[in-house]
């Protein structure tokens, strides 16, 4: 397993900073891979992908890796009760390394990571087309941004609109209420922490009614804060809401194996009940 190794650009960006210089400056400069350390000119080098991107059949609602051929690709889970999105499409598991991967990008400003991220969720993208009018982030609130200085969802909605001819937008849906971090959060405590706390702005109404909309996040766990989002937007007027994430989380090994034992996936792989 290999170790994420420190982006050679933080200290770089951190000196310009200090310097009143660009901080979008190291992008343009020669990097390590943050998985293999060796120089090249993207954070992420090719043969790292291939190695740590295994191809996964996940549920066409939810994402979740299949262990098991299911009728319709459908996750037993998502059969009992449907997400408010239409379809999950992920281009990783939340496993390491790409957790740790996307840590940096998240929470230690490794916002180069964007681009080549966005590439691999554009990929899957491409194995499940669909229509889609508009990309919209998962808004973080005002406490989160100014403390993180950005919105990494709204980094990967830019690209993919880049490369998907699709428009993105920022300001069609807010986020109304500060939350505490979900992560470490069961499913139910996360989902009382995170109702109505969305909202969508009276001027973004025709920005949404009828359309089909695409969610951005970087990890869908519980699903909690897709499932509000989704809620929020139809209540907006969207015909459709597709959730597009870098990462699922897997299935816990307990309940894999009693899905491959026959048993069916478990009622704690995720609980993405309606409202
Ligand atoms: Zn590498
Ligand atoms: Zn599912």
């Amino acid at each position: 397993m290999p170790t994420v190794l420190p982006p050679g650009a933080s200290r770089l960006r951190a000196w310009l900073r200090a310097c009143g210089l660009p901080n979008t400056l190291p992008h343009l400069l020669p990097t390590t891979c943050l998985l293999c350390g060796q120089w090249q000119g993207q954070p992420l080098c090719g043969v790292c992908v291939q190695r740590w991107q295994r191809p996964v059949t996940r549920c066409a609602r939810c994402a979740i890796a299949l262990t098991q051929p299911t009728r319709d690709a459908v996750c037993p889970a998502c059969e009992d009760h449907s997400p408010e999105f239409d379809r999950a499409i992920a281009a990783l598991d939340y496993e390491d390394p790409w957790r740790s991967v996307l840590s940096r990008f998240k929470f230690q400003e490794a916002t180069a990571l964007a681009a080549p991220l966005a590439t691999l969720l554009w990929q899957a993208l491409s194995q499940r087309p669909h229509r889609v009018d508009l990309i919209v982030p998962v808004p973080l609130s005002r406490t989160r941004l100014s403390e993180r200085g950005y919105n990494q969802t709204w980094l990967l909605a830019q690209q993919l609109s880049r490369r998907l001819g699709c428009p993105a937008r920022h300001d069609v849906l807010q986020r109304t209420r500060h939350t505490e971090r979900l992560m470490s959060l069961d499913a139910e405590a996360r989902r009382a922490q995170i109702t109505d706390a969305f909202d969508v702005p009276s001027a973004a109404l025709p920005h949404l009614q009828r359309r089909h909309i695409a969610v951005v996040d970087d990890v869908l766990t519980t699903g909690a804060t897709l499932n509000e989002v989704a809620h929020t937007l139809r209540a907006a007027g969207a015909s459709s809401v597709s959730a597009w994430v870098l990462a699922r989380t897997p299935a816990p090994p307990d309940s894999r194996r009693r899905a491959q034992s026959g048993a069916g996936v478990s009622e704690v792989v995720h609980s993405l009940s309606k409202r």
